[in-house]
């Protein structure tokens, strides 16, 4: 017994049905006795539709505006998982961010959390209440609503734990934990039982969605133990864990996943002076405007002349487009150049750190399937490869079996 923050996916309350099977879950939890903080996100699909509607009326809306629309999606399933608790003989309070005091910083769309204060839900805990709060969203020091970055509520769960000193955060979703890769891609992928906290960083700032990246970032910091499950069938789903002797086994794979970004686009500045600062005069800008860059690749120059290709998030790349445009005509460059149709796919383990010859496996791999590497990028323990997007489902699945994770 104990206290459980308990966060349910989108798909987990895509209807009324699946809130009511929910609610008699964790009525079951509150039977056995736990004290039980609930975190939903909106029902699967409407957060998109509500992100659709404001574009219908502005290509790039704004974003005060927009979050104050996004959060809606999750007042609706407080709301009613709170009145299916009911149903079962619970007592529960929804709430939504800013009613729980979750204080975040003033970038709307992508906020951060800033601190939380738990007195309230402690306030309700102690009167044998559960409390249901809305993922995704806090408010700013002046009030304004905010949201945290798309798969947010996976925060918002990791945070509330840290606040409360939870005994586990468990993230219930579609599938029964993370897997070697997306299961949806590659059939044959199989559940990992533990992954350390490092790799988990890896796959989820690589593209695997399972968890946000932010949520990882927090339960490392906070020391949280956190772990991925299926909301409506037994198992004991995945544990991420912070030590990485507790994952290493004899048979510990070299590769543990392989990961993919589908939501890339490259833009190339071609023909610039290949001097000190040119790298910067590029780049600048584009982080000045609020876009996270990925990939960066400057090639050799010939001619005291270089180009530079850098990634962004798809969404961002009208925008980078005409930051480039800005800054291209004062350095010379011969052309800007985009593509918005590359991924990224990785392969990601902590025993690559030991390991010779990994690069090479991967390459090889990809080229028995003549598939053309545009751009890498590795750290310690993961390698990444820019690719054509026709190419991502065959990339994956033969790097799946070249690195022997078929189950
Ligand atoms: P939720 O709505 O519950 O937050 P998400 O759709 O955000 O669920 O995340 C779950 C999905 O993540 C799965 O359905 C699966 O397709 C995808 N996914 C991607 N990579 C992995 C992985 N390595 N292991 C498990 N699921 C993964
Ligand atoms: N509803 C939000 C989204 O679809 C947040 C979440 O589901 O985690 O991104
Ligand atoms: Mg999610």
């Amino acid at each position: 017994m104990g206290l459980l923050v308990q966060k349910y996916g989108g798909t987990s309350v895509a209807t009324v049905k699946r809130i009511q099977a929910v609610a008699e879950k964790v009525a079951r939890f509150r039977q056995q006795g736990h004290d039980m903080v609930i975190v939903v996100s909106a029902m699967s699909g409407e957060t998109n539709r509500l992100v659709a509607l404001a574009k219908e009326i502005q290509d790039n809306p704004d974003p005060r505006e927009m979050d104050v629309l996004l959060s809606t999606g999750e007042q609706v399933t407080i709301s009613l998982l709170c009145m299916a608790l009911k149903m079962q003989g619970c007592d529960a309070r929804s709430y939504t961010g800013g009613q729980v005091c979750i204080l975040t910083d003033d970038a709307h769309t992508k906020a951060r959390i800033k601190s939380i204060d738990e007195q309230r839900i402690r306030a309700d805990i102690d009167k044998g209440r559960i409390v249901v709060v809305a993922g995704f969203q806090g408010t700013d020091s002046n009030g304004n609503i905010t949201t945290l970055g798309r798969g947010g509520s996976d925060t918002t769960g990791v945070a509330l734990a840290a606040a409360l000193k939870a005994d586990e955060c468990q993230i219930y979703t579609d599938v029964d934990g993370v897997y070697t890769t997306d299961p949806r891609i590659v059939p044959t992928a199989s559940r990992l039982d533990k992954v350390t906290f490092e790799e988990m960083l890896e796959m989820a700032s690589l593209g695997s969605k399972v968890l946000q990246i932010r949520a990882v970032e927090f339960a490392g910091k906070y020391n949280v133990p956190l772990r991925v499950l299926h909301s409506f069938q037994d198992g004991p789903g995945t544990l991420i864990t912070l030590n990485d002797e507790e994952c290493s086994t004899m048979e510990q794979p070299i590769v543990s996943s392989i990961a993919i970004h589908c939501d890339e686009a490259k833009v190339t500045i071609k023909g610039i002076p290949d001097v000190p600062g040119v790298a910067s005069k590029v780049l600048s800008p584009i982080s000045d405007a609020n876009i996270e860059i990925d990939v960066i690749v400057q090639n050799i120059s010939a001619d005291n002349t270089t180009d530079l290709t850098f990634t962004v998030n798809r969404s961002d790349m009208a925008k980078a487009q005409s930051v480039i445009n800005g800054v291209s005509a004062e350095l010379g460059a011969k052309d800007v150049l985009t593509d918005d149709s590359v991924v990224k796919v990785s392969i990601v383990g902590v025993g690559m750190r030991s390991h010779a010859g990994v690069a090479s496996t991967m390459f090889k791999a990809l080229a028995k399937e003549n598939i053309n590497i545009q751009m890498i990028t590795t750290s310690e323990i993961k390698i990444s490869v820019i690719i054509e997007e026709r190419y991502a489902e065959l990339a994956v699945r033969s790097l799946h079996s070249a690195f022997n994770l078929d189950g």
